[in-house]
């Protein structure tokens, strides 16, 4: 099943208690579409990235099987950047620096090979460019999975309503459900959010794993990998959105029980990227790697 991915394609810079990085590849769409490429071949890729970009990230993706030909590189601009800043606990962070840069007037432009994709993952960027990307498609998709993170909140609330309105699962933090709904419970915050036009939600609560809402108020959880080593969990969210939506799209199916399966390997995947800096973890893993934290997690799970 083709999958569409759009999202920020990035420099990031990334301060944790274990150290900092300089400029380092990042971005929503970076990670997600690494992750996807582990699961499933039929990835495209809508971004854009300055002519500053690191081209060698790009070529990887490529190696990977990724169809990059809806990433538009602006001659004589910046690609978009990012600097974080993690809390001693690891789980929360403070954004030093948001420069748009490309992202500023971005228009993405999907291929006409592209336009009848049957998942798409709408990677964290503005609402509306997530909203005129799915304008620009042809065809219904068969699920359409969003992410988003509490700088649109802040500035852009109207124009993620309308793009809620037209997307089947939605991922956020808790934070950020607390945030968009203004309920504390999280179970009300689901109901509310659900309400917006999402008919599934995943709340992701970090090294305490996530939430997932759906069918007729059905509720599961999926924990998170106690992990010696944490580094880094810059695009852990990103992750596990390619591992769930790159599961969906392997098996072709869209139902509750498949989205159960899918948060475990949105899990899986995150449980990989968190343990280096950036996306180089990621960038290594085997399927071998990817079943023995599959089993890994079984094991977490079963009583
Ligand atoms: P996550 O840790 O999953 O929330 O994702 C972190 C990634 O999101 C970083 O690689 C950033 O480049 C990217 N990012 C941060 N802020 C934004 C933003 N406002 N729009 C799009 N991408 C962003």
């Amino acid at each position: 099943m083709s999958l569409l991915v759009i999202g920020s394609v990035a420099f990031d810079a990334i301060d944790t208690p274990f150290g900092s990085t300089g400029k380092i590849v990042g971005g929503a769409a970076s990670y997600i579409s690494l992750a996807t490429t582990l699961l499933h071949d039929k990835v495209g890729l809508v971004a854009v990235v300055g002519e500053d970009f690191d081209f060698d990230f790009v070529d990887d993706l490529k190696r990977r099987g990724v169809d990059v030909e809806g990433l538009q590189i602006k001659a004589g601009e910046k690609s978009f950047f990012w600097h974080g800043k993690y809390h001693m606990d690891m789980n929360s962070r403070d954004t030093l620096v948001t420069e748009l840069n490309v992202l500023g007037d971005f228009d993405p432009i999907v291929p006409q090979s592209w336009q009848q994709p049957e998942y798409v993952m709408l990677g964290n960027l503005s609402p509306q460019v997530q909203m005129t990307t799915l304008n620009r498609l042809t065809q219904k998709p068969k699920l359409v999975v969003l992410d988003t993170m509490n700088f649109w909140m802040d500035i852009a609330l109207d124009d993620l309503k309308a793009v809620l309105a037209k997307v089947d699962v939605l991922t956020i933090n808790d934070e950020e459900a607390r945030q968009l709904s203004g309920e504390y419970s999280l179970v009300k915050a689901a109901r509310v959010i659900r309400a917006m036009g999402p008919h599934t939600l995943i709340i992701k609560k970090g090294e305490h794993g996530a939430l997932l809402f759906g069918g007729s108020d059905e509720i599961f959880f999926c924990p998170a990998l106690p992990l010696e080593d944490v580094f880094d969990p810059t695009g852990a969210g990103d992750t596990f959105a390619g591992g769930f939506i790159g599961y969906l799209a392997s098996v072709g199916r869209t139902d509750f029980e498949a989205m159960k399966m899918a948060i475990v390997y949105g899990s899986a995947m995150a449980s990989f990227c968190v343990e280096q800096f950036g996306t180089t973890k990621l960038a290594s893993i085997t399927r071998d790697e990817l079943n023995g934290r599959l089993a890994q997690f079984k094991a977490l799970m079963s009583v």
